[in-house]
């Protein structure tokens, strides 16, 4: 009895480490991925925020209407504004997202997972969004460039990544690379006969 006795505690004392650490492990899993999800959660929050709306509003307008913007008056800059904002917002999303893959090694867990179902629609869009809009914002006035090279560039390696992580090939095939080929582009904008800007918009208050 004394032998068995002898032998048993150290297993016993085993058996409760083991447990411990399998439960630390679990919570340590479970506080991890809450984490995880709130920076979900902030990531798509700035995608669908007010101010976002608003710029989605001006750029949509234009884009799905193919309309020319007028150089005179507010519009070219507010245009100009909005244009920038939501490529900024997608360079938000696109470190954000990058932080999230190499802390789970490239794995996509179920954040990760989350998030790309929330973004795909907002990224998808903008494939089409940002080459037709700066085109217009070019045409518009040719004496003032647009310097975007370098957001450009980001929200292509986030569509690329995002194209990457799904399966399907429809997703796929919307998150493919911009071409001016518009008989490839499966945004239907290029479907819709070009119209001609509105009358000018003045500052509020200002004369004509
Ligand atoms: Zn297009
Ligand atoms: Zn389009």
């Amino acid at each position: 009895m004394g032998e068995l006795l002898r032998v048993a505690a150290p297993v016993g004392s085993c058996i409760a480490a083991f447990a411990a650490l399998v439960v630390t492990i679990l919570v340590w899993r479970r506080s991890r991925l809450t984490a995880r999800l709130e920076v979900v959660r902030s990531l798509h929050a700035e995608l669908i925020s007010d101010s976002a709306a608003k710029a989605r509003h001006t750029l949509g307008s234009l884009h799905w209407q193919n309309r020319e913007i007028n150089p005179d008056g507010t519009e070219r800059g507010e245009v100009m504004c909005a244009y920038f904002a939501m490529l900024w917002r997608f360079e938000q999303l696109h470190a954000g997202r990058k932080v999230l893959l190499e802390e789970a090694n490239g794995r996509r867990d179920v954040a990760l997972k989350m998030l790309d179902e929330q973004v795909y629609t907002h990224v998808a869009e903008y494939v089409c969004t940002f080459p037709g809009i700066k085109e217009k914002l070019t045409e518009s006035n040719r004496d003032d460039a647009v310097f975007d090279g370098a957001y450009v560039k980001t929200f292509d390696q986030l569509r690329a990544s995002l194209a990457d992580s799904f399966d399907d090939p429809e997703k796929k095939a919307r998150l493919g690379a911009h071409t001016n080929n518009t008989e490839k582009c499966n945004c239907k904008c290029h479907e819709v006969s070009a119209k001609p800007p509105l009358p000018p918009q003045r500052p509020h208050g200002a004369s004509v």
